[in-house]
């Protein structure tokens, strides 16, 4: 793994979350994968807890946030200027961060990017312990303006407690609850309350795992504001990601080109 983390064989894919609002793609969650050259592509559900384990994450955590924010400044100085990127943070990373942030602010500051458009994505599994140290580094990334988001959430024992314990911007709903929507009722009774909790303590909600155009109705019916899931697309390394904008946002492509020409993008 660590050679691995060197030779550069882990690096990011990006899945679009749209804005069910204005119809466009609001995000991107960066994902890892990993190209063995024997193995293949190797799935981060495998080597994410390895490198959990051996301490590699904090390595691996700096080369993905560094990988986002470079890859983010091409798409804003493009065009795409309103996309955020949320990336994933281990347990061991968000506890080893310093109280003010500053190894990860100090990557949006060296691409230039406004913190507002960074998304942190964390799992309640941080919360097991030291209270007064998360609430002091989640304040301070809000502070500097990057978001907080809650991710599989539902998934966990008190998650309804940790969103009164924790300040948050953005709660991810664990896809387990729209696997079976819109048949199972319970299922479309808990998922229609998280959604309005969530809405009415002012926070923005993803639900995930949409892959059927039933739960997407169902959802924007309930006014979930953003979707995540293979309904929209799967997701994309770097130049698919690329035709996916183009194919969707043509007239940002149009501008950019005016501007810059499409150089920046290669
Ligand atoms: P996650 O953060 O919950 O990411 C969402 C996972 O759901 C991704 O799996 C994504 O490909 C998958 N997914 C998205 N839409 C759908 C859908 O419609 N249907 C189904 N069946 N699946 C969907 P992926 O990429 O395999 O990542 C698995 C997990 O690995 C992530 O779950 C996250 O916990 C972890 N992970 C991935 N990248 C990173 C990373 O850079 N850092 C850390 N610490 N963890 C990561
Ligand atoms: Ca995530
Ligand atoms: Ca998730």
């Amino acid at each position: 793994l660590l050679q691995a983390i060197n030779d550069g064989e882990i690096s990011l894919v990006y899945q679009p979350i749209w804005d069910n609002r204005l119809g466009r793609v609001a995000k991107l969650e960066a994902l890892a994968r990993w190209q063995h050259p024997e193995l293949g592509a190797v799935s981060p559900v495998d080597f994410i807890p390895l490198a959990e384990q051996s301490g590699l994450i904090q390595i691996l955590g700096e080369q993905l946030l560094e990988q986002a924010c470079r890859d983010l400044r091409r798409l804003h100085d493009a065009g795409y200027d309103w996309l955020q990127v949320s990336v994933n943070r281990s347990t061991l990373e968000f506890n080893t961060l310093s109280a003010d942030g500053h190894e990860w602010l100090s990557v949006l500051a060296k691409y230039q990017l406004p913190p507002g458009q960074l998304i942190f994505e964390i799992t309640e599994s941080i919360f097991m312990d030291g209270h007064e140290e998360h609430l002091c580094r989640i304040q301070a990334l809000r502070d500097a303006g990057c978001q907080i988001a809650i991710d599989d959430f539902g998934t966990g024992f008190s998650a309804l407690n940790y969103l009164r314990l924790y300040p948050m911007d953005l709660v991810k709903i664990d896809r387990s609850f729209v696997q079976q929507i819109p048949l199972h009722t319970q299922d479309r009774l808990l998922l229609q309350g998280l959604i309005s909790i969530v809405h009415n303590l002012g926070m923005q909600l993803v639900v995930e795992g949409v892959e059927r155009e039933e739960q997407q109705a169902f959802i924007c019916e309930q006014g979930c504001s953003f979707t995540q899931g293979y309904l929209f697309s799967r997701p994309l390394a770097w130049p698919d990601l690329l035709s996916y904008l183009q194919q969707h946002h043509p007239s940002e492509i149009t501008s950019h080109s005016e501007r810059v020409g499409s150089s920046v993008l290669i």
